[in-house]
């Protein structure tokens, strides 16, 4: 049983944002929201049911009418309206990421950043990308491909609604967000920055509710044309076969069990806290995150006295220090999953290198782990195959670089990888072999143009960019009549 705070201080939610307004709940169930760091309530949602989900979609097709017409100017025009309102929330988006969710304040801050500056990425792709291509006789459209239902995680809530929303918007769509409802205050906060922002009513609408009510109707729903998902492995497969009965066209994003090779070059200096951001990145709790670190057997020693090293930095505690690396999980279950992980590399016959089970001591009131390096480990072991969604780094030796990039590619996920080396031909060429919808040289980058999704289990489809805004277009030829 959480504790309670001071009735006083505990936020109530009510509502659920459709056609432009805060409209209350028809659903009558009511959730706790927990903060991370010490367990106690800090809010209380009343989630929404079917019936608020088809408003919303009612809502979002009579938008449609209008919207699935509008040019690519007045679409840039949104754009920027969004960008504006979302960046001028970042503080109070960043704010809420550490109270609710728990991230540590240089990500979270770098996260909201991201999804404020997603709407100007969207601008600058759709600026280039042809919605109109003619030839002879025939011409072809781009056209939006209707309602899209969009479906979050809860570990980076507003870079997930900022990126879906932002490429719905580039190609016409009008649509309904389904956020994790872990992440209820964060996203009142964004909705609120978007209800500024002047989308005409019914493009942008919101119920916040369970994946297996508010979800589901949309996946089931005939007026839903699309659905764009971040999420499990489990999930997104429901998504799709149960998405099939209405022809959904499906973008989903999902695990990983990402591979950071080191190669026998690399400079240990910097390549060892490199692997380790990539590891403990968003605590550990990140879809990205290179969790399995691949590294030639006769430097292990090396390795290992420089992992040692490089940990003392990572500081596990009150995310809102701006000097926290890493900050509790997002729940009780999350932190459970991860203490049974950690049992489990044990239990396989892995070696505790760093951390181990349990509390770090004096953080015993929240949802803390102890960030948890395992050298010894096989790939073929549960610890290198599942995904954990925790700090839990794997260390895995190999003895060739074929055999490095043979282990890199035995896992049935595939979205990001990373390759850590000095001669940068031979670090593009390792790259060149990786199954993964991205791979990273020697730092965590991003770009916001190139394409972000999965090979194998990690997903269908891509967001970001071109790429994204595609995912939401319909190609349409008219031919002859001339
Ligand atoms: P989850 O699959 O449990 O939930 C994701 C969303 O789906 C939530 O909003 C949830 O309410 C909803 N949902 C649940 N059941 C549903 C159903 N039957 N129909 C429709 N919707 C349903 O995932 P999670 O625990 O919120 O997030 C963690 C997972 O997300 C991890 O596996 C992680 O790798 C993945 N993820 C992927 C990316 C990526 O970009 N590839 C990014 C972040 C997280």
């Amino acid at each position: 049983m959480p504790a309670i705070m001071d009735k006083a201080t505990i936020k109530t939610l009510t509502t659920h944002y459709i056609d432009g307004a805060f409209i209350e709940s028809h659903g009558r169930q009511v959730i706790d929201i927990i903060k991370p760091t010490n367990g106690q309530v800090i809010a209380r949602v009343t989630l929404g049911d079917e019936e608020d989900t088809r408003r919303a979609i009612a809502a979002a097709k009579r938008a449609f009418a209008g919207f699935g017409r509008t040019t690519k100017e007045e679409r840039l025009r949104y754009l920027r309206q969004l960008h504006e309102a979302v960046a001028a929330r970042v503080d109070e988006l960043t704010a809420m990421m550490i109270e609710e969710y728990g991230g540590v304040a240089r990500f979270a801050r770098l996260i909201v950043e991201s999804g404020a500056n997603a709407f100007a990425a969207a601008q600058n792709a759709l600026q280039e990308l042809p919605l109109k291509e003619s030839w002879g006789k025939t011409t072809v459209t781009m056209e939006p491909v209707g309602v899209a239902g969009l479906i979050t995680a809860w570990n980076a809530n507003a870079l997930f609604i900022c990126l879906k929303l932002a490429s719905a918007i580039a190609a016409g769509c009008t649509v309904v967000l389904k956020p994790s409802e872990m992440s209820s205050l964060q996203t009142r906060a964004m909705v609120e920055a978007v209800n500024e922002a002047g989308l005409p009513k019914g493009v942008f609408n919101v119920v916040t509710g369970l994946g297996t009510v508010v979800g589901a109707e949309l996946v089931r729903n005939t007026d839903v044309a699309k659905i764009s998902f971040t999420g499990s492995v489990a999930v997104g497969q429901g998504i799709m076969r149960d998405g099939a009965a209405t022809m959904k066209r499906v973008t989903l994003e999902l695990g990983g069990k990402s591979p950071t090779i080191l190669l026998d070059d690399a400079a240990l200096d910097k390549a060892i806290p490199t692997a380790l951001i990539l590891a403990f990145l968003n605590s550990g709790q990140a879809c990205a995150a290179g969790t399995r670190l691949l590294v030639p057997r006769s430097r292990l020693d090396e390795v290992k006295r420089a992992i040692r090293d490089e940990m003392r930095n990572c500081t596990v505690g009150d995310p809102a220090d701006p000097n926290i690396m890493v900050g509790p999980m997002v729940s009780q279950k999350q932190y459970e999953r991860i203490e049974s992980y950690i049992r489990k590399g044990i239990e396989e016959g892995a070696e505790v290198l760093v951390g181990g089970e349990g509390h770090p001591k004096g953080l015993e009131a929240g949802f803390f782990v102890k960030p948890t390096v395992f050298v010894n480990v096989k790939n073929d072991m549960t610890i290198a195959q599942e995904e954990i969604f925790g700090p839990v780094l794997s260390v895995i030796a190999y003895d060739s670089e074929d055999e490095a990039i043979r282990i890199a590619n035995d896992s049935k996920y595939g979205l990001h990888s990373a390759v850590l080396g000095t001669d940068l031909d031979r670090a593009r060429c390792v790259a060149s072999q990786l199954r993964a919808g991205r791979v990273v040289i020697n730092t965590m980058t991003d770009d916001p143009q190139a394409p972000w999704g999965g090979f194998k289990y990690s997903g269908v489809g891509r967001e970001y960019g071109k790429y994204g805004i595609e995912a939401f277009l319909e190609p349409k030829a008219i031919l002859g009549a001339l």
